[in-house]
């Protein structure tokens, strides 16, 4: 590994720089060696600039600067991977639009660039990715149902195609003669050398708009609410992502859209736990019912269905429901319903309901009791 610079020497600033020096300092020098603008030597800009980048995002952050003053490099390496600098780091510059949109110089353009996916110069570039969260029922997520969705969300204009104005006020720069570049004669010392940068009249573009459109102001895009239908398939789980391609926000500079992605959560059922393909649920039953046996009737997703309660069943007894669950998302069948009977103990007697268990008591002495136990953990008391 290269022996690096002390950041403070990157930026050009004292060790007890203000936040608003460093910031300004590194505004001024990411211009100045931003490979765009280094078109003679653009590797040593990106190394420049990745060098500064680095030092910026530890001195601007208050926790990674103390970091640093306190322990130096070695305080804050686990941010940086070796080499391996990827462009995309710079989302995590929470002011980067503020750094680079007051820039009158450049306007927004160097801004686009950073975010069109690197170097590339102001051009077409895919529109940003739409989330949108929708809640169903339990019942729907097992059927699969098509859903009506209104989302707002920009589109390319129709009138200009996104670019921005109409073909006939699209003319070509006259200061790069469409070429997006200039070359400009310098005098260092005795030599003299030719840099090419981005023309400064269209920005890199090779075009002027003389009119905007009128239908987008120039944007490029109208905002707008499309009603998208969307297949929820049956067996749909909790946190599924379905993707709609082209349904997010109109791409700058004429570029793709965006994708929209629909995160489905499903309610909280009144009746049901779902753990999987399987569905789960508790029913009571009357202490008579669980000692003479019965049938009852118990909820499915789609109506109802009896359950034969055999005589002397103990409370937590779990029946199992074959093929009432949900379906396979992938289409594998059915999952199960399970039914957990809990047996209710009467609470309000009346005197001759008293007397009648009484003689029951009597009747059964210590026959059913069953021997004092160890506590078991039953198998099925997980969903209760
Ligand atoms: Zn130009
Ligand atoms: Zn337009």
């Amino acid at each position: 590994m290269v022996q690096k610079r002390d950041y403070y020497e990157v930026l050009g600033v004292s060790r007890n720089a203000a936040k608003d020096e460093i910031k300004k300092a590194y505004r001024k020098l990411a211009m100045k060696y931003h490979p765009d603008t280094n078109k003679e030597d653009p590797k040593q800009a990106e190394e420049k600039f990745k060098e500064l980048s680095e030092a910026y995002e530890v001195l601007a952050d208050d926790d990674k600067k103390t970091r640093y003053d306190q322990y130096g490099h070695e305080g804050v390496q686990s941010t940086f991977r070796d080499g391996g600098f990827d462009w995309s780091d710079f989302t995590h510059f929470g002011d980067i639009s503020d750094i680079f949109g007051n820039f009158s110089g450049f306007g927004g353009s160097i801004f686009d660039q950073f975010f069109g996916g690197g170097m590339r110069r102001t051009g077409p570039v895919e529109g940003r990715s739409l989330r949108y969260d929708i809640d169903i029922p339990l019942e729907e997520a097992a059927t699969g149902i098509e859903k009506e969705i209104r989302v707002p969300h920009s589109i390319a204009c129709k009138t200009c195609g996104g670019i921005g104005a109409k073909k006939e006020d699209v003319k070509t720069c006259p200061t790069c003669k469409g070429a997006g570049q200039v070359q400009r004669a310098q005098k260092r010392g005795n030599t003299s050398f030719v840099t090419i940068a981005n023309c400064p009249t269209c920005r890199g573009r090779g075009n002027q708009i003389t009119k905007n459109c009128p239908d987008c102001q120039g944007h490029g895009a109208v905002q707008t609410t499309s009603t998208l239908k969307v297949s929820i398939p049956k067996g749909a789980e909790e946190g599924m992502r379905l993707r709609i391609r082209g349904a997010g926000e109109a791409g700058p500079n004429g570029g793709p859209p965006g994708d929209l992605y629909i995160i489905i959560h499903i309610d909280e059922h009144s009746v049901f736990a779902r753990d999987g393909r399987d569905l789960w649920l508790e029913t009571p039953i009357t202490f008579t019912q669980a000692a003479l046996g019965a049938q009852i009737d118990v909820p499915t997703l789609n109506g109802t269905a009896r359950v034969t309660v055999p005589p002397g069943t103990q409370t937590g007894t779990v029946f199992r429901l074959k093929g009432k669950g949900v379906p396979d998302l992938r289409g594998y069948g059915e999952g199960d319903e399970f039914v957990k009977v809990t047996v209710q103990i009467p609470t309000k007697l009346s005197s001759e309901q008293k007397d009648l268990m009484k003689r029951l008591g009597d009747s059964l002495g210590d026959y059913g009791r069953g021997g004092t136990k160890k506590n078991r953990f039953s198998k099925f008391g997980r969903k209760t």
